[in-house]
């Protein structure tokens, strides 16, 4: 089986600040574990569901915003055993990585000291962690430097798009995946520069058929309007099975995908 956890569904400035939800990032498991983009709250959310940062092998961050990687040198703390173990690796963005542009570095050498591998990844980079390929893809964001990944797991592929503008290139970077984790920020006719909106996921939903779409990262209008009505209007539009993921949902990939809702605590 393979999982994905997400450990916050929360994302953008506001969201971020006053914590409407949890911006801890997503989990994938699939023989190795990679936590991707751990944001603000991603140790305490890991606590929460009995999830130990010290499991981890790979931390992964598409860009260097922080709602991205707030918590990230906390999960190489735990992921290298509180520093004494030389262990597990980093991959990030230049911005990440080495900064660029005049965002980052995002984390302090010594950080990137207590890992055992640290890569700097560009649209079409390929690693493993464990048995799980990964490719770095492209996004059209206010961080030119930003990836998305997608991950070629035993249950097939999933994608993690990012934070991103629509660009005709996303649709083929994520072609085959069977899960399409999307960074819907706002919810309809409140599109915003530089990120998604639910109307602009409806082009790139046609055109990778996935078998579903999972709605994360999003911003204070997207809570408030209501992420599930905007699932619902996209399933309608595209046909294609879309959930707008809580705190602490586990979606499971094997012959099915099957989704377990949120953990109490991180939806109090
Ligand atoms: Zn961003």
């Amino acid at each position: 089986m393979t999982r994905l956890t997400f450990l916050g569904t929360g994302g953008g400035r506001f969201a971020t600040i006053y914590q409407l939800r949890s911006t801890g990032g997503m989990y994938l498991e699939d023989g190795a574990s990679i936590h991707v983009d751990p944001g603000p709250s991603a140790a305490w959310s890991l606590a929460r569901l009995d999830m130990d940062p010290a499991d981890t092998d790979a931390v992964l961050i598409s860009h260097g915003h922080p709602d991205h990687y707030g918590d990230a040198e906390i999960i190489i703390e735990g992921m290298t055993r509180g520093g004494l173990i030389h262990r597990g690796a980093l991959y990030g963005s230049r911005s990440v990585i080495d900064g660029a542009g005049g965002i980052g570095p995002a984390i302090s050498n010594y950080h990137r000291s207590l890992v055992k591998e640290v890569g700097l990844v560009e649209p079409g980079s390929r690693f493993s962690v464990g048995n799980i390929d990964v490719q770095a893809t492209f996004t059209d964001h206010s961080d030119p430097t930003g990836v998305g990944f997608r991950f070629n797991t035993i249950n097939g592929m999933v994608s993690y798009v990012s934070d991103t503008q629509p660009h005709p290139r996303l649709a083929k970077e994520h072609q085959g995946s069977r899960a399409l984790v999307l960074a819907i920020t706002r919810p309809r006719d409140q599109r915003v520069r530089c990120h998604l909106c639910t109307e602009d996921a409806v082009d790139l939903i046609r055109s990778v058929k996935p078998e579903i779409v999972i709605l994360s990262h999003m911003g204070v209008r997207m809570i408030r309007e209501g992420p599930e009505k905007e699932a619902k209007w996209l399933e309608d539009r595209t046909g294609v099975r879309c959930h707008a993921a809580d705190d602490g949902d586990v979606v499971t990939l094997g012959n099915d995908i099957s989704i377990s809702r949120g953990h109490p605590i991180l939806n109090e």
